[in-house]
């Protein structure tokens, strides 16, 4: 009998002991849940609250708030304390080796908002290029206008120093590689898409073909050979119908032209008047837009001459709503790298073209200041 209750005694106090290791357990693990639940309602990822909690860092962050580059800092085996402030001041980029970057750019000797800014204006391979260099003074001179690009760089300084240009000029001319000859080295476009940029230095290649090609009734075309992307054609149509309800008479001149078809044109012009015209005024083969199906040469049926015509004044205030551009305007010739076209037009759609209406500028600084990445 009192064997059997110094028994029970003992149960009781193993069972108490166990208990109250349990319940300290209990009590870290609750602790340890509030602490890093209070880290990831801030935004912070478990991996980043578990190790801000073990760095002793959970004040500092909180104090901080929301931060998605301390957020990353934590995260990253890259993470050195002592930098620990200017992760907290250098805007995020969804970069692989953001914080890696970030240590070399503080190591040398950028200040947080230049680093911010350097991020900004290229991708991860960009930025990881950019850290091999010597510390350059003065970014901000190009790297105030939003779509310069890092990669760049050397390329705006040479253009800048060769041709006086202002800073904006200068990114924008070498965004569109106009520091580099016509014609050579250009950019291969592989991809159909209505805002595509096809000029001197941007081309389609030999067996590109608009895959919605459509022949276009001789009723809006001078003959019946024409052809077009159906988009840009549906939206002559339209076009053509408005401008009729004001008498006025459009036609198409020219349009789908394919590689060889620009190959014989450029033949024909060359004997009829030399290389240096062809140089001047006519596209090599697969730097014309006329293969994308998307431009076209209008006319008027009631005048020879379309630039002095009625139906070039109504088109010039009006095709903009059916999503074309007078491509080659004049005034624009150093930017579009061909003399003012008043005939040809360009389907862009109606959002770009519009905007390219609004604001007068040319399709190719549309495209480098919101296209270009
Ligand atoms: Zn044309």
């Amino acid at each position: 009998m009192k064997k059997k209750f110094k028994l029970k005694k003992s149960v009781v106090k193993k069972l108490k002991i166990i208990g109250g290791i349990l319940a300290v357990i209990l009590a870290i693990f609750i602790f340890y849940s509030s602490q890093i639940s209070s880290l990831t309602q801030l935004g912070y990822s478990k991996e980043a609250s578990r190790r801000i909690l073990f760095s002793f860092q959970k004040e500092y962050v909180l104090s901080v708030g929301e931060n998605k580059t301390l957020n990353a800092a934590f995260e990253s085996d890259d993470y050195q304390e002592k930098y620990l402030d200017q992760y907290s001041k250098i805007d995020y980029q969804d970069q692989k080796h953001l914080i890696r970057n970030i240590n070399t750019l503080i190591e040398k000797g950028y200040s947080n908002s230049t680093i911010s800014m350097i991020l900004a204006h290229g991708n991860d391979q960009d930025v990881s290029e950019f850290t091999k260099r010597d510390k350059i003074n003065y970014l901000e001179e190009f790297y105030s206008i939003s779509y310069a690009k890092l990669r760049n760089y050397d390329r705006y300084v040479d253009y800048s120093n060769e041709t006086g240009e202002d800073d904006e000029t200068t990114v924008l001319a070498v965004n569109l590689d106009m520091d580099k000859e016509d014609y050579s080295d250009p950019l291969i476009i592989r991809d159909f898409s209505t805002d595509m940029l096809v000029n001197k230095h941007r081309s389609l290649t030999e067996d590109y073909e608009p895959d919605d090609l459509v022949s276009i009734d001789s009723e809006y075309a001078a003959d019946d050979t024409q052809a077009g992307a159906r988009i840009a054609v549906n939206a002559f149509i339209s076009m053509y119908k408005d401008a009729k309800k004001d008498d006025l008479d459009l036609v198409i001149n020219s349009s789908y032209r394919s590689y060889q078809d620009q190959v014989d044109l450029c033949d024909t012009y060359r004997e009829l008047y030399g290389e240096n015209y062809v140089q001047n005024y006519v596209a090599q083969p697969g730097f014309s837009e006329h293969q994308t199906g998307l431009s076209f040469d209008i006319g008027s049926r009631n005048s020879n001459i379309f630039a002095e015509s009625d139906e070039y004044i109504w088109v010039q205030e009006n095709a903009h709503q059916y999503g074309f551009i007078q491509r080659f305007p004049e005034g624009y010739e150093a930017i579009t790298g061909f003399r003012a076209e008043p005939w040809h037009y360009r389907y862009v759609g109606k959002k770009i073209a519009t905007y390219i209406y609004e604001h007068n500028i040319s399709f190719e600084e549309y495209y480098a200041i919101f296209l270009d990445s």
